[in-house]
């Protein structure tokens, strides 16, 4: 490393808003009266959860004195500016003029602000993970590594990935969806409970009988159910071999899921909503789950490793998750992925992913049952000229 680049410093922080195009509505269609009313958002009635009509993420660009850029992103997709504001008018002022070799130690620094206030998660780790991703990127490009090397060592250039999610409306059109991509050499896949319309045990029934024996097939069953709700329905669904569930119950009942994950022999699957490896030991050291889904737009990827050592530690398996982005977080959680050991599979959002690939010129392919790490130094993505005519400076 010359001299210079180990005395560059953070000279600027940028933080955009990128619009996200998808061919389809996340989960599947969606119905109701109030929905069509409101402008921005439309609410799943069977999770309850707030979704955005138009899709979009949060970009971040740290340039050094030295004309290093890094990019770095999170989650924008629910009320953005909360999170845009944390960036813009708290954590650049703190990070400019850092040396960004220091990246742990700007973390940690950042976390540390707010500490004795409890703001521990939420937007405002949504905002360092951005930043944190940034810094990585720069410390890759400054030692012109890739980011996996920083992490660790390449363990694999390829990633197992799963298909996520089969949006249609009907039964027969969601085993249409799963048995395309299995043709195209995947054969493992997860879908989400709020869909079935026939219930989960009729959706495994199905699944399995379309896929095979081998198929790995997953249900999401998001959030939303109670303790006695939720063991009902796994035991439903156990004679169909689930692979694992994930998200059983309310995620802030972990004495909850530590009793389904006793009560039932289902493997239990979490970790999507985490920050931070506080939040995977309150679960974790419950025995309540067998694999981790560390999502880096939320995590950013000081605290992706944290939590991916923890569940080592513990002898269990990772799955990063992967929200919608524009491809810049995706791969980090690839880079990262390529470094753990412990790793089984990642996540394939296949109704974005197209977008992802238009977007970076990183060479993110998903083909075949796999992921390739991208290659290059940092993240190994920057933003294509396509990409930045979809981008607002805030
Ligand atoms: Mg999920």
């Amino acid at each position: 490393m010359s001299k210079e680049n180990n005395s560059d410093k953070i000279a600027k922080v940028e933080v955009y808003y990128v619009s996200l195009e998808q061919n389809e509505t996340y989960l599947g269609p969606v119905s109701g009266e109030e929905n069509l009313k409101r402008e921005e958002y439309f609410i799943r009635e069977s999770n309850r959860t707030v979704y955005p009509k138009k899709n979009k993420s949060i970009v971040v660009r740290v340039l050094t004195e030295n004309g290093i850029e890094g990019w770095g992103e999170t989650y924008g997709l629910v009320a953005g500016d909360a999170t845009v504001a944390i960036i813009k008018n708290l954590f650049a002022d703190f990070i400019i003029g850092r040396n960004p070799l220091d990246v742990i130690t700007i973390y940690e620094d950042l976390y540390d602000l707010m500490r004795v206030r409890a703001y521990h998660g939420g937007f405002y780790h949504d905002a360092l993970a951005a930043v944190d991703i940034a810094i990585w990127d720069i410390y890759g490009k400054t030692v012109k590594q890739p980011l996996a090397r920083l992490l660790g060592g390449i363990r694999r250039t390829k990633i197992p990935a799963y298909v996520s999610g089969l949006p249609k409306s009907t039964i027969e059109e969601r085993c249409e969806i799963a048995s395309n991509w299995q043709k195209k050499g995947f054969n493992a896949f997860k879908f989400a409970l709020p869909m079935a319309d026939q219930g989960g045990a009729e959706e495994m029934k199905q699944l399995r009988k379309t896929l095979g024996e081998e198929a790995l097939i997953a249900c999401d069953m998001h959030w939303a159910r109670t303790r006695g709700e939720a063991v009902s329905l796994i035991q439903e669904m156990m004679p169909y071999r689930p692979w694992y569930i994930e998200a059983p119950i309310y995620n802030e009942d972990f004495n909850g899921l530590s009793w389904i994950a006793k009560k039932t022999n289902a493997t239990i699957a979490v970790g999507e909503e985490w920050r931070t490896v506080y939040d995977a030991k309150l679960r974790i050291d419950l025995e309540a789950c067998q694999i981790v889904q560390p999502e880096m737009g939320h995590t950013g990827i000081t605290q992706f490793m944290r939590i991916a050592n923890y569940a080592h530690a513990h002898n269990l398996l990772v799955m990063p998750h992967a929200t919608i982005g524009s491809g810049i977080f995706l791969a980090a959680s690839l880079q990262a992925s390529a470094a753990v050991q412990n790793i089984a599979f990642h996540e394939f959002q296949h109704t974005i992913f197209p977008e992802f690939t238009s977007y970076n010129t990183g060479n993110i392919t998903c083909e075949s049952g796999f992921f390739s790490v991208p290659s290059g130094n940092g993240i190994g993505v920057e933003p294509t000229e396509e990409m930045k005519s979809k981008m607002t400076l805030l």
